[in-house]
């Protein structure tokens, strides 16, 4: 895509490009072998200011919009998704929480350790049993004198082990009350507050996803986020400004893998021509190409929109379900266009192809999207 890009857009991705350069690359499928949290390249991130991203100066970010986030996270993409993933979880999840529903005692408590990367942050919604149907949740929270006290576990959870501090998603009243849940700020070392089992992923592996177990863990008044019984419409609208951020990294993903297909098919020879030369090699690189512009069309149209406050209910889930999709897509015809090299751990190809399937599953499916894109429309 050829828009022109403002200054600061153009010097946060140069900036994030040399940084994964030198300290992502290098040692980026040591991590994804032994599932290893690089805890060093989230502090480094933090000196850049790149884990405060849109957070306020004055609460130590870098007050940055929407555009600056999304190409922080698509050129980390482009060279390891786990990464940028474990990035825009902390920024658009646990930081975002209490960025847009603290108040303002909470928000100089915890965003400048968040913002700085002293803290990383982890966020609760998804259990065992209940992902896209989070209303069913079952950690539940009741209020003992000044204090809540938390019981159930959270899966799934990006930095469930290794997060400093948490914003949990616990049932305080109803089943299947949308009004019946309210979001808990928990910092590690609470009392009754565990992290619990890692999974072993197919990709994004050096992203840390684990359990979060709550056993008689008691909260103080102070660390309840909003309003009793908002949490679930709080959480609908964190995830809708997250969704721009799994839709820029799997833009980073698609990218990757677009470029590094696009080089190789002009270097591999067979039948005395380099492949690209062949229309069935040529039409795959169109069609991703194609693509990418597609999806980093509704990127910029969401970014836009959020960045002037519009709602941006529909257009997120457009940009995440379609930049997910593409990014499976391309990975996958680029595996195709290495051919047995792509499938070999020697190439970038084949790491894009395990990491980019996570984008059509974490913050809502596929389906979900669809789901939220049809409601919207038959609503208007
Ligand atoms: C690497 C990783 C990191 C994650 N990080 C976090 C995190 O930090 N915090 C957090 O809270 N969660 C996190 N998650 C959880 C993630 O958000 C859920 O996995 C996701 O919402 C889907 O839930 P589920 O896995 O339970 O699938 P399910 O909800 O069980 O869905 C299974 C299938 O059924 C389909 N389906 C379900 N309901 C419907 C419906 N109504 N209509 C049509 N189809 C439907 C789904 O689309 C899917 O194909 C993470 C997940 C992963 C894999």
């Amino acid at each position: 895509m050829h828009f022109q890009e403002n200054e600061s857009v153009s010097m946060v991705r140069q900036m994030v490009r040399d940084f994964a350069e030198k300290h992502i690359r290098p040692d980026m499928m040591v991590w994804d072998e032994a599932q290893t949290f690089p805890i060093d390249v989230f502090k480094g991130l933090g000196e850049l200011g790149l884990m405060g991203v849109l957070v306020p100066e004055n609460y130590g970010g870098s007050g940055f919009g929407y555009y600056e986030y999304a190409a922080a996270i698509e050129e980390l993409a482009k060279v390891c998704g786990s990464v940028g993933l474990s990035m825009a979880a902390h920024n658009s999840l646990c930081t975002g929480h209490i960025l847009q529903f603290g108040n303002e005692e909470q928000k100089q408590r915890w965003l400048p350790k968040l913002a700085t990367a002293e803290w990383i942050g982890a966020w609760g919604l998804t259990e065992a049993n209940t992902g896209s149907d989070a209303l069913r949740m079952k950690c539940v929270a009741h209020k003992d004198g000044n204090e809540w006290v938390l019981n159930g576990a959270k899966n799934w959870i990006t930095h469930g082990i290794s997060g400093d501090i948490a914003v949990v998603l616990a049932r305080t009243g109803d089943l299947l009350d949308s009004h019946g849940i309210t979001a808990f700020v928990v910092e590690r070392g609470t009392p009754g507050f565990s992290g619990g089992k890692k999974e072993n992923k197919l990709g994004m592996r050096a992203s840390e996803t684990a359990e979060m177990i709550f056993e008689d863990c008691r909260i103080p008044e102070e660390n309840v986020l909003g309003n009793i019984g908002d949490g679930f419409i709080q959480a609908m609208k964190v995830l809708d400004g997250g969704r721009i951020s799994i839709a820029a990294l799997s833009l980073g993903i698609a990218k990757g893998a677009y470029e590094a297909a696009l080089k190789y098919s002009k270097e591999r020879e067979q039948f005395g021509k380099s492949i690209s030369n062949f229309q069935a090699i040529a039409f795959k690189l169109a069609d991703m190409a194609t693509k990418i512009d597609a999806a980093e069309l509704l990127i910029q149209e969401s970014c836009d929109l959020k960045n002037k406050g519009k709602n941006v209910n529909k257009v997120s889930a457009m940009a995440k379900y379609y930049a997910s999709e593409i990014s499976v897509y391309c990975a996958n015809e680029a595996v195709q266009i290495f051919g047995g090299y792509g499938y070999t751990k020697d190439f970038p190809v084949e790491k894009f192809y395990r990491d980019c399937k996570l984008c059509t599953i974490g913050e809502g499916t596929s389906e979900i999207q669809k789901l939220v894109i049809s409601r919207a429309i038959l609503k208007d």
